[in-house]
């Protein structure tokens, strides 16, 4: 999987691609990420790129033209699909993630100040990818986020494809609960369940917990999830309406 970012703040990267799952991933090859400072796109002496936005109004607004070179130097390279971070785009999600996924190679341009120029948006770019409905001051930690998403899926980059599998929304529901040693902290303790050894039992508590954290923290989720008959019986015990 390969991502390039464009950015004019390459140096907000270097910590993050530095540890953990991340650096790991890089140092085995399963990821590539290329940095590409926006500036060493500009011609001119003060490296300028962002002017004030025609009409007036506050705030910046980066140039068309650095931002045209860099993407048209990576579409040369390959095939991108070619992401700008906006407020203004698709609500990221797991699903989104796992499309993200199958286009193995991801531009990702990071805005600034008031944004970019609006005739990039319109002919240079193929999506626009948010990361929540909030603003930040950057493109930058959302580029992250989708890095971090992404790359998770990639075979490998997870140790356990299991762990990837069974988490948080790949399987439409939220994942049931975990815990620990002790088996007692502080008078409280671990489900009896749990210390059994009965697997089955332990995996249908599980999947239990999954379908009732679910409808009690997200029960949005429940409409898109695939429920079984005995899902939906359990969940109709909990006061669960299907149509609502
Ligand atoms: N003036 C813009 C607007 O109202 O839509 C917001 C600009 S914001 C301060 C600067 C940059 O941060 C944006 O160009 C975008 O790249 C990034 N950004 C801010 N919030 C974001 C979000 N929720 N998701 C993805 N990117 C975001």
């Amino acid at each position: 999987m390969r991502f390039d970012v464009i950015t004019i703040f390459p140096e907000y990267f270097e910590s993050p691609l530095q540890v953990g799952a991340l650096k790991k991933a890089q140092e085995k090859g399963l990821i590539l990420v290329n940095v590409l400072n926006l500036r060493d796109f500009t011609f001119d002496k003060h490296k300028m790129v962002d002017d004030r936005p025609f009409g007036g109004g506050e705030g910046m607004v980066f140039k068309p033209e650095p931002l045209y070179r860099a993407i048209e130097k990576l579409r040369k390279e390959g095939n991108p699909y070619v992401i700008y971070l906006s407020p203004q785009g698709r609500l990221l999600s797991q699903e989104i993630v796992k499309e993200l996924y199958e286009k193995k190679h991801l531009v990702l341009i990071c805005g600034r100040y008031e944004g970019v120029d609006e005739r990039i948006r319109e002919h240079f770019i193929d999506d626009e990818i948010s990361i929540g409905d909030y603003i930040v001051f950057g493109g930058e930690v959302a580029a992250l986020v989708v890095i971090e998403a992404v790359s998770r899926l990639v075979p490998g980059v997870v140790g356990k494809k299991d762990s990837v599998e069974k988490e948080t929304f790949s399987q439409g529901l939220l994942k049931y609960p975990q815990y620990t040693r002790p088996r007692e902290f502080l008078g409280y303790k671990v489900p009896e369940i749990l210390l059994s050894g009965d697997h089955k039992a332990i995996a249908r508590w599980r999947h239990q917990k999954s379908l009732e954290i679910t409808f009690k923290r997200r029960p949005d989720l429940l409409k898109k999830a695939p429920l079984s008959r005995e899902d939906k019986d359990f969940l109709r015990k909990l006061g669960w309406k299907e149509d609502e």
